[in-house]
């Protein structure tokens, strides 16, 4: 039996379901390597793989961990999957949609991924909200989103999607990947993000914060005071110092401190 990864050539594939399930695969070992450090360090306990495709980035990570669940879509990549991996006692394949599998089923763990990008949002939103379960996650992501995800306040990239992402981790980009290095090459630069827990929530309430949140940058152009009139006292909102600045100029301890006034 092979142990190298399936083939990505894999004819199985129409290409138009590839593209539709985000399948640009990744072969370079150095890389592969760099992201399964990243995750794991020398050991992990629980590791959940999102879309293992051919299996590149799985070989680098169960020598790492005691336990790799990988959850994969495309029932060919997964039937692969768990012929090669049949004698494996470590490994564990969830062939399913990412989206309908809940991740904290497995207690405790690390979650990685070179994901596909159509769906970037919602799996780190749900690899977020395993909360204290969560170790670390460490996604190989479209190198844009990357940068929204941990931008500082006042640069371009900053806006609601930073604040979602940074109320509940510290959220820092490792090293960029070339499109060159996945086949089939993606039309998009992409990088490898590293996303923390925190270790105390930003705030008590934190669904009434992001929806706060969002409400501030509803219109990234206007004034604090213009996003958040109709959903707050107006002399409340009036008596913030921030109240005339856009919300893509404050920091989340900022902006947590203005709900905490507000919300009352
Ligand atoms: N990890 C592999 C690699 O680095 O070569 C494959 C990465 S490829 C960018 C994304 C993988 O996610 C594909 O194998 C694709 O079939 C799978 N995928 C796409 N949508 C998915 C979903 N909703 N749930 C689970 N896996 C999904």
């Amino acid at each position: 039996m092979s142990h190298g990864p399936v083939q990505a050539e894999r004819s199985a594939t129409i290409e138009g379901v590839g593209q539709r399930l985000g399948q640009h695969f990744l072969f370079d070992n150095s890389i592969l390597e760099r992201i399964a450090l990243a995750a794991c360090g020398e050991h992990a306990a629980t590791v959940i793989e999102i879309g293992p495709g051919p299996g590149g980035l799985t070989q680098h990570l169960l020598p790492r961990c005691e336990r790799l669940v990988a959850i994969e879509i495309d029932p060919a990549l997964a039937g692969a999957l768990r012929t090669r991996y049949a004698s494996e006692p470590r490994f564990q394949l969830v062939e399913s949609d990412v989206l309908q599998a809940g991740l904290s089923q497995w207690g405790p763990a690390v979650v990685v991924g070179n994901i596909p990008y159509y769906i970037t949002s919602p799996i780190v939103d749900r690899a977020l909200s395993l909360g204290p379960l969560l170790g670390r996650a460490v996604f190989l992501v479209q190198k844009e989103v990357a940068d929204r995800l941990a931008a500082a306040p006042g640069g371009r990239d900053y806006g609601y999607l930073s604040v979602a992402t940074q109320a509940r981790c510290r959220a820092k980009v490792l090293f960029n990947v070339k499109c060159g290095s996945f086949r089939p090459p993606p039309k998009v630069e992409s990088a490898v993000i590293l996303l923390e827990p925190l270790s105390e929530p930003v705030c008590d309430d934190l669904a009434g914060f992001l929806r706060f949140a969002s409400t501030c940058f509803r219109q990234k152009r206007k004034t604090l005071r213009n996003n958040l009139a109709g959903h707050f006292d107006k002399a409340k909102i009036d008596s913030l110092p921030e109240a005339a600045e856009r919300a893509e100029q404050l920091a989340v301890g900022d902006l947590v401190r203005m709900f905490n006034i507000l919300k009352d």
